[in-house]
């Protein structure tokens, strides 16, 4: 369904990729592993649309999508993918039902059936008696379930997570995984997850290993 085909990405002098590719099917849950600075950040930019790779190519439906204008390339964005980073990244004078409903009103969906979407979301991801609270009041598991909330409800195709648990504590890390991945697994949205923590490996279908900006090996766990 998505594919990368040979992606290079530098900065400068640091080569970040160095020509990786790989392929996720539909509903499939992918780790990304490596250590620090092996280029999953990077990866997952380039798959999700974020940054455009220098050469290589990404591939969605068998549509190449990192030539794609910018204006086509965020609907794409918006009615495709959904993205979960380390901390949460909510918009701060929103409620988490507000932060949740977003991206469903950025798809033109109207206001009270983006909020009962909202609604029923944070209810699935055990959060729902955050929904009038504002981040700030949110603990960090909370935040993220929110976040997830928020990813999960224009039902994407992919949702992308990049060290989603990496700010919690070992049981706060679990429940938040474990939440992503069972309404991800319940909806057939597939998950490109970037971890540094071998536990978090273990929730995935299939696991690819990063080393100096290149794929080391293919493991099924
Ligand atoms: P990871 O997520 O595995 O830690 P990254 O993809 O963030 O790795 O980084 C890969 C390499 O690219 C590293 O050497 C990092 O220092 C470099 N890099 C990443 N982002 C930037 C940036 N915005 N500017 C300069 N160098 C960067
Ligand atoms: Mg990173």
């Amino acid at each position: 369904m998505l594919e990368a085909r040979g992606l290079v990405k530098s900065y400068g002098k640091a080569l970040a990729l160095t020509g990786v590719s790989l392929e996720i099917a539909e509903g499939e849950i992918l780790a990304i592993t490596g250590p620090s600075g092996s280029g999953k950040s990077t990866l997952l930019h380039c798959l999700a649309g974020i940054i455009r790779p220098e050469s290589g190519e990404v591939v969605l439906d068998g549509k190449r999508i990192d030539t794609l204008a910018e204006a086509e390339l965020t609907r794409l964005r918006r009615e495709n993918f959904g993205v979960v980073f380390q901390f949460g990244e909510l918009v701060p004078e929103l409620t988490a039902a507000e932060n949740v409903a977003l991206p469903m009103l950025f798809n033109r969906r109207d206001r009270q059936a983006s909020m009962s979407v909202a609604a029923d979301w944070l209810d699935r991801l055990g959060v729902s008696d955050c929904a009038g609270q504002r981040p700030g009041e949110l603990s960090g598991g909370q935040l993220q379930r929110v976040a997830v909330a928020r990813a999960l409800a224009t039902e994407p195709r992919v949702i992308f997570a990049d060290e989603p648990t990496g700010a919690l504590d070992t049981l706060g890390g679990e429940q938040v995984m474990s939440a992503l991945l069972g309404a991800a697994r319940a909806s057939n949205t597939a998950v490109v997850l970037v971890t540094h923590d071998n536990r978090v490996a273990a929730y995935a279908d299939r696991e690819i290993t990063l080393r100096d900006g290149a794929v080391l090996t293919g493991v099924t766990p």
